[in-house]
């Protein structure tokens, strides 16, 4: 069962707009393409992992410290 839930979980992230991290915060206004984001550092929270179409759901903003 678990292996099936992974297996869908791949295919929704390699079909969705990737992978991105968010800061767990209500203070967070951004994601991250990288885990080791400059903007990340500052996270006193937990970094969650997420797809790009949801932190767009959530209101955030492509972070500005990426490459
Ligand atoms: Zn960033």
């Amino acid at each position: 069962m678990k292996f099936i839930l992974a297996l869908a979980l791949a295919c929704y992230f390699s079909s969705g707009d990737g992978v991105v991290y968010i800061c767990d915060s209500s203070l967070s206004v951004a994601y991250h393409f990288k885990r080791d984001c400059r903007g990340l550092n500052n996270c006193k929270h937990e970094v969650i992992k997420t797809n790009q179409a949801d932190a767009e759901k959530l209101g955030l903003k492509i972070c500005g410290w990426e490459d």
